[in-house]
């Protein structure tokens, strides 16, 4: 006699164990385009890194400032947002109604008005 009880639980297993395969498939392929996009940035990263160290020894070259001038830029805009982090966080801005401007929005969040304009930098 066919026990359907078992038939059942033998087919419930066998789904299981493909779920689980291309889970991992999936996983591996996630894993896979996460390394890519972490070398592309890595690649990206290394391009900018010659090009503003060539950028900065043409600078040198041409006006006279120093790495000591560099190092004081540095530390003060490092400083702006209160602090020494080596990072420079966006700061909000005050819009005319009096509120406070979150950085990533377009307009005030109160009254609706164009949020003031941002230098090249700060819009990045
Ligand atoms: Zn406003």
């Amino acid at each position: 006699m066919v026990d359907f009880f078992d038939l059942y639980q033998h087919q419930q297993i066998k789904q299981t164990h493909r779920l689980i395969e291309q889970t991992a498939r999936t996983n591996e392929s996630q894993r896979s385009d996460a390394r890519h996009q972490m070398e592309v940035l890595h690649d990206r990263i290394d391009r900018l890194t010659l090009l503003c160290e060539s950028m900065w020894q043409l600078v040198m070259e041409a006006t006279g400032y120093s790495e000591e001038d560099l190092d004081a830029r540095w530390g003060n805009l490092d400083l702006e947002d209160g602090e020494a982090d080596g990072r420079r966080h966006k700061l909000p801005m005050s819009c005319n109604c009096g509120a406070m401007v979150h950085p990533s929005l377009a307009k005030c969040q109160y009254c609706g008005a164009k949020a003031p304009a941002r230098a090249a930098f700060d819009r990045i």
